[in-house]
């Protein structure tokens, strides 16, 4: 059976001045699930990831129209601290951003700043409890002292991937995670998303057709700013209702 659903976009629509990027997007996004983003650059994926954790706040120039709940409360409200909600919505780049801090600092700067530890012990725990979630605990357990960055792109991908597991986030966003790494490194962040599932909502932007059906259960379609299609990952590679979206995965456009 499926699990709850997580969260439900209702009428969203995003406009950068006067460019309306994102239309009438509705879609209930399910719990303990990847649910994957695909479409051809420019048709609205990152913008409306961004709705999820309200990153489109900190853009010039864009509104956000609609209505975004998360487990039933409008994450747009103004009740709704936005620190407190990016805690709760992680978010995963491109490009792996460590900070240019110890791998053990990167991963307690979140809980230390949102008073998580009342100890180095309990700190400790987090951190590594963390960095085992991310799969990287056993390749970096001896030198937790050393920078972030001195790390391979696909070992930073995952502190980056630690670093949010850190502060108990109930959603993971990943946009395009594996774009800057080489197929092993690849390999292994699908390796950990698919067991990452089990214990959060993540939601994944992909260029790679081939990744959306290797790690997800729900595919989303986008094109030109609408949401096409949107369902089991399975029907939308194998029996695509809309033209449209046949057309893409076979390769025809994008
Ligand atoms: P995708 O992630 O599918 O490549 P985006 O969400 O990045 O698409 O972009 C959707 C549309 O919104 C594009 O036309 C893009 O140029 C525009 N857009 C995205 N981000 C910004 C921004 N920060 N400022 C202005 N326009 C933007």
């Amino acid at each position: 059976m499926l699990d709850s659903v997580k969260l439900r976009a209702r009428d969203i629509n995003v406009y950068y001045d006067k460019e309306h990027a994102l239309r009438h997007v509705s879609m209930d996004i399910p719990d303990r699930s990847v649910t994957a983003f695909i479409g051809p650059s420019g048709c609205g994926k990152s913008t409306f990831l961004r709705c999820l954790n309200r990153m489109n706040d900190t853009i010039d120039g864009a509104r956000v129209t609609g209505q975004m709940l998360m487990d039933d409360e409008d994450v747009n409200d103004r009740a709704v601290d936005p620190v407190i909600l990016r805690a709760r919505v992680g978010m995963v780049f491109q490009k792996p951003n460590p900070f240019p801090k110890s791998i053990y600092d990167n991963v307690a700067y979140g809980p230390r700043i949102h008073g998580l530890a009342t100890s180095r012990a309990e700190l400790d725990d987090i951190v590594e409890t963390s960095l085992r979630r991310a799969g990287l605990w056993d390749e970096v357990s001896d030198r937790l002292l050393h920078p972030g960055t001195s790390l391979s792109g696909g070992q930073q991908q995952r502190l980056v991937i630690a670093r949010a597991i850190a502060v108990n986030p109930e959603v993971i966003l990943m946009d395009e995670p594996c774009s800057a790494l080489d197929p092993i490194a690849t390999a292994k962040i699908e390796e950990l998303i698919d067991d990452l599932r089990s214990n959060y909502c993540i939601i994944i932007v992909t260029h790679s057709m081939q990744q959306a059906a290797r790690v997800s259960q729900q595919t989303a379609f986008f094109h030109l700013g609408h949401l096409v299609e949107y369902g089991p990952t399975e029907n939308i590679f194998t029996t695509p209702r809309e033209t449209r979206t046949q057309d893409y995965i076979t390769g025809r456009f994008g």
